[in-house]
């Protein structure tokens, strides 16, 4: 990594105490962030978008793979931090003090964006599924590396019969191909969280003919919204939806959990 100001000298001169209602958990291990950097595979030269890089660790880590880092942070008490960054890195970093809920992501960076971010949970499910949900594809990313709570990792890349198999799944399976590329102790932040962590790694699959991300929202929404009950019961409220699953020839007494993502996907397709 480069020889800047250590990360923790950084935060004290800045006074910038984590605080608990922007969920913010930093990590500090120089090592580790060049881990989750490597993540996404040879940044050089690529176009990397950072949500919430906080005081700046795993930005420095991704700005040290000779990427072209754009960040978007919500604390202002990160801007003089981000500030010194730029200076730093000008021509390869660049920020935005600003909620990544609200930026227009293709309009700021174009396509073939790697989007790396290290979220609070309600935010990093929030802009996944947003993300997962493009309209067009392939979408503007050409990976996501995430951070989540490793019980919502597992939710992403769970198989019909896991416990953790549901919505999610199916949501970033059907044209998306998760992994989780690296599981964290909650003492690799600090202060540390309350529960583990774990990496996800998500790229753009190919899209299935005429399935859209409405029909998989809708079918996926009714089917596990009782996820206990029969197809039969829990589709009763998706009348075309439960047409479809005969049609398709799938026992109507099968519980949602028990469905393959491609059976999702020709449901959609169905009453699309
Ligand atoms: N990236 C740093 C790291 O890995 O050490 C900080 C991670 S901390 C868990 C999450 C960061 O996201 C915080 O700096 C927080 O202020 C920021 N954040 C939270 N909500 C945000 C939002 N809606 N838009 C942009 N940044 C946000």
């Amino acid at each position: 990594m480069s020889a800047l100001e250590p990360l923790r000298e950084v935060i004290a001169r800045h006074g910038l105490s984590a605080s608990k209602a922007l969920g913010q958990n930093f990590i500090l291990d120089r090592q580790l962030l060049a881990r989750i950097a490597a993540i996404p595979g040879d940044l050089a030269g690529k176009t990397v978008y950072e949500v919430g890089p906080g005081p700046g660790g795993l930005t420095r880590a991704l700005l040290d793979t000779g990427a072209h880092v754009t960040a978007v942070e919500r604390d202002p008490r990160c801007v003089p931090v981000l500030e010194e960054l730029s200076a730093d890195f000008s021509g390869t970093f660049r920020y935005i003090a600003g909620d990544a809920l609200e930026i227009d992501e293709a309009g700021e960076l174009g396509t073939g964006v790697h989007i790396v971010a290290n979220l609070p949970y309600n935010v990093g499910t929030l802009l996944l599924t947003r993300w997962l949900d493009s309209e067009t594809w392939p979408p503007f990313w050409s990976s996501l590396t995430l951070m989540f709570q490793r019980e919502v990792a597992e939710r992403i890349v769970a198989s019909p019969g896991d416990k953790a198999y549901g919505r999610l799944a199916v949501l970033a399976q059907w044209r998306s191909v998760p992994k989780i590329a690296m599981h964290l102790k909650r003492s690799a932040f600090v202060p540390p969280p309350k529960v583990a962590s774990a990496v996800v790694h998500i790229v753009p699959g190919d899209a299935p003919e005429g399935v859209t991300p409405q029909a998989i929202a809708k079918v996926t929404a009714a089917a596990f919204g009782q996820r206990r009950k029969m197809l039969r019961q829990s589709l009763k409220s998706l009348p075309e939806a439960l047409e479809a699953l005969v049609g398709l020839g799938i026992d109507e007494t099968r519980r949602a959990e028990t469905l393959s993502v491609a059976d999702y996907v020709e449901l959609a397709r169905t009453i699309a």
